[in-house]
């Protein structure tokens, strides 16, 4: 039945950023349909693991700093999750940070910290489980790319450089990898009500010229993003690579 193509059991997911968000909701999406998660993240991921554990799954916990992690630490942290759960088949590159400030006064510091934490840390996560991956058959890899992998934005120049990176890369891994079961796709989330975006909504100008761009007439919630993990996480995506699925209530059909 089509539905049972979209179970997750006996799957193995690692979610970077799972203790919060966005990537809270991808985690626990997951464990809905079936699969043992793994929570990397450098905050302790006390609420989502124990939301886990109460879907009858197992979890483990990942401590990984994404802006500190060399990609040795990172290829590790994936062995850590083999280690522990037995297997990666699933990973979620979700983590992410946002620096807001013009062009012209962007620090060095923060360009790089965006950059390593959005990008490559993505690109190392993806290397090591990817390899995996390969060598098993298969598997799933699903970045959390944005609008700005498509727009410009405004007064985020690194966030946005690096999420047009991750759209690039998640094509450049799809090809290279698609003939060998491993299915790498991305999911562009549109205006969603989380920490990220809690200064846009502070901004009484900014929340009501986004709100009104909005198609669906709402900000996403952290919930929408579940259906689209789970599907690209699945067997119903097996012939699905080098996709991006925008989750944005309309925003880039607009
Ligand atoms: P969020 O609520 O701010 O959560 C960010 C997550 O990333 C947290 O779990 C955070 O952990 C983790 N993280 C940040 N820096 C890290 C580091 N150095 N090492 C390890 N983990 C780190 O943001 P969100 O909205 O859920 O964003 C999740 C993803 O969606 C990001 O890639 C973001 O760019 C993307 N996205 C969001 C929106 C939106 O509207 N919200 C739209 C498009 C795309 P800590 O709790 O330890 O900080």
């Amino acid at each position: 039945m089509i539905l049972d193509s979209f179970r997750l059991d006996g799957r193995v997911a690692l979610v970077t950023g799972g203790n919060r968000g966005l990537g809270q909701m991808c985690a626990l999406a997951l464990a809905e349909a079936g699969a043992d998660i793994a929570v990397l993240g450098r905050t302790e991921p006390a609420e989502t693991a124990s939301l886990i554990k109460a879907l009858g799954r197992r979890v483990a916990e990942v401590p990984c700093d994404l802006a500190l992690a060399d990609p040795a630490q990172l290829a590790d942290a994936v062995a850590t999750v083999a280690a522990q759960l037995g297997r990666i088949d699933i990973l979620v590159n979700n983590a992410g940070i946002i620096r807001r400030a013009p062009a012209a006064e962007v620090t060095p510091t923060d360009w790089d910290e965006v950059m390593t934490v959005n990008l490559d840390a993505v690109f190392h996560l993806s290397q090591a489980a990817g390899r995996r991956m390969l060598a098993q058959g298969g598997g799933r890899i699903i970045n959390v790319a944005s609008m700005l992998s498509f727009q410009g934005g405004l007064r985020v120049p690194a966030y946005t450089a690096a999420k047009h990176a991750v759209l690039g890369l998640t094509r450049a891994l799809a090809n290279e990898w698609a003939g060998s079961g491993v299915n790498v796709n991305a999911i562009a989330p549109g205006y969603m009500a989380t920490d990220n975006t809690a200064p846009l909504r502070e901004d009484p100008i900014r929340a009501a010229s986004i709100l009104e761009r909005i198609p669906a007439g709402r900000w996403g919630a952290p919930e929408d993003v579940m259906g689209a993990v789970v599907f690209l996480a699945s067997d119903a995506a097996r012939y699905v690579h080098g996709a991006v699925l925008p989750v944005d209530g309309g925003w880039l059909a607009r």
